[in-house]
């Protein structure tokens, strides 16, 4: 067998260690990928497919990219979910004896980007772990570029999903034995890179984990820290102390609710615009960008705490020339705190420290206008704010205003900072004023007006006579260096004198620089946590100063609050109002007592139904976060969780039916809901036949209304449920109204007492002008369902035409069944066995389960 060259060899071994990253290895200006890697690469990334003689029996398939571009490759890799492997040459290639040194430096993966462009300014980069333990799990958080660590025991598989989702986490750290289905469970929803660690000590991380008393969060936020050790490989002095939360400090919303009201994202783009997130985004940092992205996924529950928030808004919203100033001061903050995280990873340069300055140098300033509001909670922010103003001073002292982008290339510290490098630069420019003045000399002991004294950095410094000229220059006083097409070149030995004297100054000038600039750097690391503490309370204030002008920009009011009632006068959507122009919009009342707690809202597609129902939550989160409400007024209660079931938000990532959807969103309701909590239902059971699922959304409210008693708004086209509110006192019914003008329908997108006009469908059908008598069969074929109607739960009847004409098969049956009572109604025992019967799912049934099947049906009949 023929064996690979030593250089392959080495490459092998490396890439053993780093099975699951594309493995960047560097080979002087290039990082090249062989093997596999290099096949996949090549297509992920467009780039060519070539070989290589490594030694073996054929050619090995080999790509590349060059150093300096290889960035934008490896953001693309990962932006793709991979992992990238960084192997350098860790010795000088002139001094390696056989193959250069080649060592991983690190191992970049979708949850641990420091920059680039997969690193959203506006948002967190979330790198999650997760460890089973007896009946619970840990789950720890970690933003690797801003240093944040969060930590949680949860206590379901969905818990961690929901916890996953909303944060948008990237990556996932797990246990080498964690169960496989769990992992598929996890990932079949979003797009996550899995990694495993199987170490978790915690070594060396005391100050940030010393407060963990429970032994499962520390192996937990073990886990991730070694992950965070073996692929950085580098200081993480950033990392914050670890936050512990706890899921119930917060109002709750599964994957499904956030997604179905469009907190961060909507439904069909996925992206930001169009969401509640991108309505609020007034923040000026990006700091404060990505703390509103976490005040919406986790409203408050403690009163005490919204309070304090609607109050700091209320007094911004009051001082509207304090604001405005703030506001423009905040513009100027940089991203402190992933300048602190890089600032650990030791990749700043001078202009980020020139902007970390400049920042710093607003924090005065913001203090001044929060002490000029005479406001007991802004002054006792402004005097804790630590502005850091040491750290200032330091900078203001050492850097230049406009350093360079690189760091090794000098003019980066101010005069009088150093001793020496003061005496080099005044060497340096002493010794080029001297040169300048030999030039003047020269020309006048020439009399060439020509003669120029320039300077390369082959040559050094010569004196440039053109050739016509060169008579004129006196016999075995000039060395000639170089000729060029019209000119020559020469050197005088007191020129190279001095050369030597500026050259070595400029040389160590760069040196001293350079060594400074990173001292700099190591003392600016000192203020890691007080950068962080302080890119808090900037934050916070953002944030705050946000939700002022979008409140005072769209006429908001402050809630109150209540466990009494819920009481919206005058509401609105917050984000359709904003889409559509305020004047169109239709606002709408909301009332709940303790009394009547539900809802039943009847009406025509398309009418606002669903729109009534979420500016409902969207009032409730909104006030929870602290920020006012589009409404009048608003009473509201503090809700514990919001769990809703709208539109067709169907699930085709994960393959789910519809249906399925509809029905796991309606479970997971039923399951965790409180008589705190919010439900909405929109049009429920509309994903299945008429009977089945009028059947299941009346079996939904009463199960509501009997054991949750959550405050519930409920939409339907099933007009016949409308009936129920005579047997359930919760239950009000309403109805959004229309109205015929100019012989069309409009909807006036208003909510009013009562159900809506059930032949509604034959009126519009009436509009359209359909014939005559059609239209007066139609009433008759109605009225004499109705009269079929007997039943009081559920009427089995079919109201419009359509339906009735889908239905067909599944009437047929019913009207055969055997053992049908008088009144029509099929007996419920019958009724279940059709449950049974259609619930079965033959293709996973061996013939012998159909048989036991078969047997319990027959002994339920008989
Ligand atoms: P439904 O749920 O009854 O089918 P939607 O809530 O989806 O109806 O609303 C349909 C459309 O009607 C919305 O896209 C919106 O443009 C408009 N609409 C809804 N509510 C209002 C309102 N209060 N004022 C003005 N337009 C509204």
């Amino acid at each position: 067998m023929a064996t690979y060259t030593p250089m392959i060899q080495q490459y092998l071994k490396i890439k053993a260690e780093y099975q699951d990253a594309f493995l960047f290895f560097r080979l002087g200006d290039f990082y090249e990928m062989f093997f596999e890697d290099a096949k996949r690469a090549s297509a992920e990334l467009e780039i060519t497919l070539t070989s290589r003689d490594g030694g073996g029996d054929e050619r090995i398939p080999m790509c590349g990219v060059p150093y300096h571009s290889a960035p934008g490759y490896i953001e693309a890799l990962i932006e793709k979910g991979y992992k990238v492997a960084i192997c350098e040459q860790t010795e000088d290639p002139k001094q390696a004896k056989g193959v250069v040194r080649r060592e991983v430096v690190q191992l970049i993966t979708p949850g641990t980007v420091m920059n680039g462009r997969g690193l959203q300014e506006r948002e967190n980069n979330y790198l999650a772990s997760v460890t089973a333990f007896p009946s619970k799990f840990g789950f720890a958080l970690t933003d690797l570029s801003t240093g944040e660590n969060q930590l949680a025991l949860l206590n379901s598989l969905d818990d961690i999903i929901n916890e996953m989702y909303s944060m948008g986490a990237k990556e996932l750290v797990v246990d080498h034995g964690f169960p496989e289905p769990w992992i598929k469970k996890m990932t079949e929803r979003s797009k996550i890179t899995i990694s495993f660690e199987g170490e978790t000590n915690t070594d060396g991380f005391a100050p940030i984990i010393d407060h963990l008393e429970d032994l499962r969060l520390k192996e937990t936020f073990g886990r991730l820290l070694n992950y965070l050790q073996k692929t950085q490989k580098r200081s993480l002095d950033h990392l914050q102390k670890v936050k512990i939360y706890q899921l119930h400090d917060f109002m709750k919303m599964d994957l499904y609710s956030k997604r179905n009201l469009e907190l961060t994202e909507t439904i069909r783009s996925k992206g930001k615009k169009g969401s509640l997130l991108w309505l609020l985004d007034e923040t000026k940092t990006a700091m404060g960008a990505r703390m509103l992205k976490q005040w919406i996924d986790r409203p408050l529950l403690s009163e005490q705490e919204i309070e304090n928030r609607l109050q700091m808004v209320q007094t911004l919203l009051d001082h509207y020339f304090e604001r405005e100033d703030l506001r423009e001061r905040l513009k100027e903050v940089y991203d402190l705190e992933r300048l602190a995280g890089r600032v650990a990873f030791g990749n700043v340069n001078a202009r980020d420290l020139i902007q970390l300055k400049k920042s710093l140098e607003q924090v005065p300033a913001i203090q001044a206008v929060l002490t000029s509001i005479k406001q007991e909670r802004m002054n006792e922010i402004a005097e804790n704010i630590d502005s850091c103003s040491d750290l200032t001073e330091l900078l203001e002292a050492a850097l230049v205003e406009n350093p360079p982008l690189s760091i090794k290339d000098g003019n980066i510290m101010k005069d009088g900072f150093h001793e020496q490098l003061d005496q080099f630069r005044d060497a340096s420019r002493n010794g080029k004023s001297w040169i300048a003045e030999l030039e003047q000399q020269e020309r006048v002991r020439t009399g060439i007006k020509s003669l120029k004294i320039g300077f390369n950095r082959v040559f050094g410094y010569y004196i440039e006579v053109t050739r016509a000229n060169i008579h004129l220059l006196e016999e075995g006083r000039y060395t000639r260096k170089q000729t060029l097409t019209n000119a020559e070149r020469f050197i005088t030995p007191e020129l190279k004198e001095k050369e030597t004297l500026i050259l070595e100054a400029e040389e160590k000038m760069v040196d001293i620089e350079y060594e400074l600039f990173v001292n700099l750097r190591e003392q600016v690391k000192q203020y890691i946590p007080r950068l962080q503490a302080l890119s808090k309370c900037i934050s916070e204030l953002d944030v705050l100063q946000c939700f002022a002008v979008i409140s005072e920009k769209r006429h908001y009011s402050k809630p109150s609050f209540s466990n009494q009632e819920l009481l919206i006068k005058e509401g609105r959507h917050p984000v359709v109002e904003k889409v559509m122009n305020s004047q169109e919009y239709v606002p709408n009342d909301c009332s709940f007592s303790k009394e009547r707690g539900m809802l039943l809202i009847t009406g025509p597609n398309m009418s606002g139904k669903s729109t009534y129902m979420r500016q409902v939550a969207l009032t409730a989160i909104l006030a929870q976060i602290g920020c006012f409400v589009p409404a009048e007024e608003a009473v509201l209660p503090i809700f514990d969780q919001i769990f809703t079931r709208i539109g067709a938000a169907d699930d085709l990532i994960s393959g789910q039916s519809t249906f399925m959807v509809e029905m796991l969103e309606a479970k997971n309701a039923i399951v965790h809901a409180t008589e705190n909590s919010l439900i909405l239902f929109d049009e429920i059971g509309r994903g299945t036949s008429t009977y089945d699922g009028m059947a299941l959304a009346q079996a939904i409210i009463e199960h509501i209304h009997h054991y949750i008693g959550a405050k519930t708004l409920f939409s339907t086209h099933y007009h016949e449920l409308t009936s129920l509110s005579d047997e359930l006192p919760q239950l009000q019914n309403v109805h959004v109204s229309a109205i015929e003008e100019n012989g069309k329908v409009v909807f006036l997108h208003k909510i009013k007492e009562g159900p809506a006009d059930k032949s509604y469908g034959i009126h519009v059908a009436e509009l359209a002008e359909l014939p005559e008598e059609l239209i007066s069969r139609a009433k008759e074929i109605l009225k004499s369902l109705e009269a079929e109607q007997t039943v009081k739960v559920p009427p089995a009847v079919m109201v419009n035409e359509e339906a009735f004409k889908n239905d067909e098969t599944q009437l047929s049956f019913f009207n055969e069944m055997p053992k049908k009572k008088e009144n029509n109604q099929v007996p419920k025992k019958d009724m279940q066995v059709l449950d049974q019967i259609r619930s079965i799912n033959l293709l996973e049934m061996t013939p012998l389960d159909a048989m036991n099947e078969l047997y319990q049906i027959q002994k339920k009949l008989k």
